[in-house]
């Protein structure tokens, strides 16, 4: 499990910078750096047809498609804590993940 903190205020699944989803997803393939990464569970709050339930969650598996950062391992994410970032987006594809880093090797 991941400490996940969320700047993404704009998501149905925000609460007080955490995320209350037990799993989340990354995206990110072929990336070499955090802007080509993304939340793929990102919904729009203004978009969403239901209330969210707000039960914080700080800890969550994360799997990522990222295999270009040294924290994947087998498309799961092995960092102890990550940032994800956009706190202005409207879309999946504004938000990414801030501890994204390249893995050269
Ligand atoms: S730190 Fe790396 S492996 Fe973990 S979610 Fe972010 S991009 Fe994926």
């Amino acid at each position: 499990m991941v400490l996940l903190q969320c700047s993404v205020h704009n998501c149905i699944h925000n609460n007080s910078n955490y995320c209350n989803l037990n799993q989340i997803t990354i995206g990110g393939s072929n990336t070499y750096q955090p802007d080509g990464t993304n939340c793929e569970n990102f919904i729009n709050k203004s978009s969403a047809l239901t209330n969210s339930i707000s039960i914080n969650t700080p800890y969550s598996n994360v799997n990522c498609k990222a295999e270009q950062c040294i924290y994947n391992k087998k498309l799961k994410c092995t960092a102890n804590s990550i940032d994800i970032s956009g706190y202005t987006s409207s879309t999946s594809e504004e938000t990414l993940c801030a501890t994204f880093q390249y893995n050269p090797n």
